[in-house]
Formats: C-alpha cells, structure tokens, sequence
C-alpha cells in the first residue's frame, strides 16, 4: 500500500544512512495502512568494475515498520559503515489483496533465488492467474501467494528470451506492462543494471522526487516516445554516459532521486517532483532520468512538467 525508492548517483551514503532513508519513508506512508514491510538494497559484493549491485538483498518483516527496522540491523552480513557511492534502494508496505500477511508474501518479489529482477507494487494484476499458469509451464517455481510475483518473474522471463544483449532496462518493462491487466504502481531493481531504476504505474499513483545541483529538472521532462528517435537518444546516452559501468568516479553529476506512492515520503528530501502518468516509463541510468511511453496518445501532452511542492 506504500511504494518509496531511494537512488543516490555518486552521492556516497553509507548503508546505515540509506536504510534510515528507506525507514523514513516508510514511515511517512503508515498512515496509509499496512501488514507487513520490505526492502531491497545491494549486498557487500561489488561487480567486477566495482560498484555495488552484483547481489541484491531482501529483508522482508510481518508487522509494524518499526519491526522491519530492527530486522535491517541484524544483518551482521551488512556493514553498516560501507560508502555506497551509487545505491538504488526499494521499500514497501503491505496491505495484502492476494494471500495472507506473512514475510513470503510481502513485497519486494523476486524472480528467483539469486534476486536477479525485484519489484514492490502497489495495486492488483487482474490477470495473475493466467500469466502465473503460463510461467509455470514454462519452468517458474512461485514462492507466495500474491498477484505481483507474476511480475519479476515475467522480467526474467523476458530477459531470458531477449533477442539480442543490448536491451535496456526499461524496454524489459515495457514489454512486461503490455501483459499486466489490472492496477499498479511499480518500482524494479536488478542485479543486471545495477545503479538504474525503473518505475511505471496504471491507475496507482506514483511520483519522482529529485534533488540535484545542476539545473536538471527545473522545467519539464520531455515524454519520449517509443519510436526510432527514441531509440536513438537512449542509445547515444549509453555510448557516452555509462559511468555506472566503468567506475564510481567520472563525469556524471551527483543526484539523488526519491519514487513514493505520495508526496509526504518525499517533501523532507526536495520539494522538485513530476507525477507518473499511466503508462509512463520512467528511467533513471548514469544517473539521467527519462520517461516515455509505448504508444502516444491523440491530444497527449509531449512533457511532463515538474512540480514545485509548497
Ligand atoms: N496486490 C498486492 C499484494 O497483495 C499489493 C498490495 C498492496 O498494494 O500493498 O501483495
């Protein structure tokens, strides 16, 4: 029933500062209502350029988010005073449609063991059923009870099945939200983009803080659509700006960006947000956030302007 994600680009936190982070949004959302709460953050090991992302920890708590927060700190796996330069950090809160509240059944939800796709929803895939059906034909063990396992688990799948190594994040969800029917408001994380995130919702609501020093965002975020400009943008951006996976130092500028289901998650931080549209993909890689859409429609604002809160 509460979404809060946390991504720091080369803005280095500590694992402590980044779960009281996650913590604080969490709790801000409470009064939403909730029966059980999650999060993901990166393990110790780091990828072969040396940045964290290589393994994904999940720490799920039935109950109260106070009790969650006590669990964070019982990890003697987690250095609390490890510097995570650039971290995507998701957090959730619960309030059970499909299956009862219990740690397998809160979110986040992954696609296998090794955690390699998460995701926390908010809202209700009407189709669950089928998609879970076919992916069980298609080997996938499920592990909870819920509608939104279907989710990591059809990115994997699709991940799996890709044509070719150089689809992106955000393609990957794309073609995921073409088969979900239903309500969501959905934040991913994977092992395979470490550093990047990925954000979408129909019908739930979802919102971008960000805090930066340049000027980045202070007017409008163009929609791009999915069409060859668009590819051609996403891929001159990797060509140049892929700090994530050559080093934590380089030419990329330091932000920090904040996806909650509600603007009280996200006032402390900045007062800069931009409101998802449904069907916007939202993207945040070598630190950039963009959004676009699978097919625009008729009478479709081409941007979407970002919001001074008060
Ligand atoms: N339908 C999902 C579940 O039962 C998400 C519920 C929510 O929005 O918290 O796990």
């Amino acid at each position: 029933c509460g979404i809060f994600a946390y991504l720091n680009y080369r803005v280095p936190r500590t694992r402590k500062e980044v779960f009281e982070t996650l913590v604080k949004g969490l709790q801000r959302l409470e009064y939403r209502g909730y029966d059980s709460a999650g999060v993901a953050v990166d393990g110790p090991n780091k990828t072969p350029t040396g940045i964290n992302g290589n393994t994904i920890c999940l720490i799920k708590k039935t109950g109260k988010v106070k009790a969650l927060d006590e669990e964070l700190y019982k990890k003697d796996t987690l250095d609390l005073d490890e510097k995570l330069y650039t971290h995507f950090g998701l957090a959730h809160t619960r309030w059970a449609t499909h299956g009862e509240p219990s740690a397998v059944n809160s979110h986040p939800h992954r696609s296998d063991k090794n955690n390699e796709f998460v995701v926390i929803h908010n809202g209700i895939i009407t189709n669950y059923k089928e998609l879970k059906k076919y992916l069980i034909t298609k080997g996938y063990e499920f592990e909870s009870e819920t509608d939104t396992e279907v989710i990591p688990k059809l990115t994997k799948y699709v991940y799996d099945n890709r044509e070719n190594d150089s689809i992106t994040f955000s393609k990957l969800v794309e073609r995921v939200i073409q088969q979900l029917e239903g309500a969501f408001a959905l934040v991913f994380k994977s092992r395979h983009f470490p550093g990047e995130a990925v954000s979408t919702r129909r019908g739930s609501p979802l919102l971008i803080g960000v805090r930066s020093e340049h000027e980045l965002l202070t007017e409008h975020i163009p929609v791009q659509y999915n069409s060859a400009h668009f590819k051609e943008v996403v891929q001159e951006k990797n060509s140049h700006n892929r700090p994530n996976c050559s080093s934590s130092e380089g030419d990329g500028k330091a932000v920090e960006y904040y996806f909650a289901s509600d603007a009280s998650a996200i006032i402390e931080h900045t007062n800069k947000v931009l409101y998802l549209e449904d069907n916007d993909i939202a993207v945040v890689r070598g630190g950039e956030l963009s959004i676009h859409r699978v097919n625009r429609q008729a009478g479709e604002d081409p941007v979407r302007a970002v919001q001074t809160l008060q």
